[in-house]
């Protein structure tokens, strides 16, 4: 069980959010790439070992969004939550 740490609520089970994706990748602008690029935006998400930003939602909970480092070999959270 993984552990999220919302910065309203505390620690809550993983069950309570939805991943977001990663954080502040920047929008492309879908009228200057082909449509097999844009489909690739929005379906493909970046995947490395290591920290990453990512957002997430506390949709059976607060209701709010935030974003967190975590560790995606350890799944470790590695500072505290940024509102947003
Ligand atoms: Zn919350």
């Amino acid at each position: 069980m993984l552990l999220i740490p919302c910065p309203w609520c505390g620690a809550r089970d993983e069950k309570e959010f939805e991943n977001g994706g990663p954080a502040r990748v920047p929008r492309p602008d879908p009228t200057a790439m082909t449509d097999e690029a844009w489909v690739d935006y929005l379906l493909i998400r970046p995947s490395h070992p290591g920290a990453l930003r990512e957002r997430w939602w506390h949709v059976h909970g607060c209701g709010q969004w935030f974003e967190l480092w975590r560790d995606t070999v350890t799944h470790d959270f590695l500072d505290a939550p940024d509102e947003r």
